[in-house]
């Protein structure tokens, strides 16, 4: 089968591989469409990822499809079904587990190889986060569920509820994917991005304000009026460093700061102590997602909730996976579909 395998920093190449065989527990997937995802975008650029997968791999981990086979011991899924999985699952044993943080699973197995003809799922994800896609709910659609179990889990974490101040920091897929989720629950959203057409989007679905960033600019004095003391809470969703530090800034006393966007493994950032301490500033980091975030977006897709597969701004064959990975780096387009 046609496979991208990445094999190294901005390498990724479209190879005839083996198609998996499967064991008695594990489920053979037949990929409808993959979506482009900021992670990959980033494991792209870095030539790797210290938890999700070492090069040469086959990439990609956002995808819906229709099972081609089963395992003997296989109860819940039939070939025909169309399904949907999340991107890992924990295994319910070591200590991180046993005190229900399971996005801190010291064994987390990790499934790569969306980008792909077929996709293997192993036994911990058939178990735990794999799901019947309902009739009416397109691929496309049901393809968004790890990264909005990713959001699902920063949103309960940090603790947002209706009618609150959040500012979002990056209007990438995720950042706009927390907009979408926060106007669903009547949240009052500022979205600053330094991408205009990015920024254009997240008017389009619906922040109430939107902020351009520019060079030197004092937006965050803005952000502040603009909500009278700040924000009652600032996600980070960019990845970038100063945007952290920004993020600390932006808040109003007793302010929360949700950092979700991991950074490059060698960056710092500046802390004013005076700030976060008299302020009263709870800062968060959040990663991944667990079994009942992956279930409550679960729920959310199949309730036509979200509608995020308008996020979605271009489709491709899997023979042109390279340079939907280009136009991403560059900030054209959010969500590439990959039709293998
Ligand atoms: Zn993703
Ligand atoms: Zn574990």
């Amino acid at each position: 089968m046609k496979a991208a395998v990445l094999c190294g920093v901005k390498d990724i190449r479209l190879e005839d591989v083996e198609k998996p065989s499967i064991s008695d527990r594990e489920v053979l997937v037949k990929i409808k469409v993959a979506l482009t995802c900021g992670t990959d975008a980033k494991v792209y650029q870095r030539g790797g990822h210290s938890k999700m997968l070492s090069v040469p791999s086959v990439f990609g981990h956002e995808w819906a499809g229709i099972v081609e086979e089963v395992g003997s011991h296989i109860k819940n899924f039939k070939k025909g079904d169309r399904v949907v999985a999340a991107n890992s699952a924990p295994c319910f044993k070591c200590y991180y587990c046993k005190i229900n943080q399971f996005s801190l699973c010291e064994h987390l197995t990790f499934l790569n190889g969306a980008y792909a003809e077929y996709i293997k799922v192993p036994e911990a994800i058939v178990e735990t986060n794999m799901f019947q896609i309902p009739a009416d709910i397109i691929y496309e659609e049901a393809a968004f569920l790890e990264p909005l179990s990713c959001v699902v889990h920063g949103v309960e974490e940090i603790g947002v509820k209706k009618g609150d101040k959040v500012v979002i920091s990056g209007a990438g897929p995720i950042g706009l994917i927390f907009l979408i989720v926060l106007k669903s629950i009547e949240v009052n959203v500022v979205v600053m991005e330094k991408n205009e057409q990015r920024l254009k989007v997240a008017e389009t679905l619906g922040c109430d304000k939107g902020f351009l960033i520019k060079e030197n600019d004092d937006f965050i004095v803005e952000v502040k009026r603009f909500f009278d003391k700040g924000a009652d809470i600032a996600i980070e969703a960019t990845g970038i460093a100063k945007a952290w530090e920004d993020s600390i800034k932006m808040v109003r006393g007793g302010g929360r700061v949700l950092f979700f966007g991991g950074c490059k493994q060698v960056e710092k950032i500046e802390l004013d102590t005076e700030l976060v301490h008299y302020s009263q500033i709870t800062m968060k980091g959040v990663f991944h997602h667990t079994p009942a975030h992956v279930k409550k977006a679960y729920d959310l897709i199949i309730r036509k909730k979200l509608n995020l597969s308008r996020l979605i701004t271009d489709k491709i064959p899997l023979d042109k996976v390279l340079d939907a990975f280009e136009k991403i780096i560059k900030g054209e387009g959010i969500k590439i579909a990959v039709i293998p």
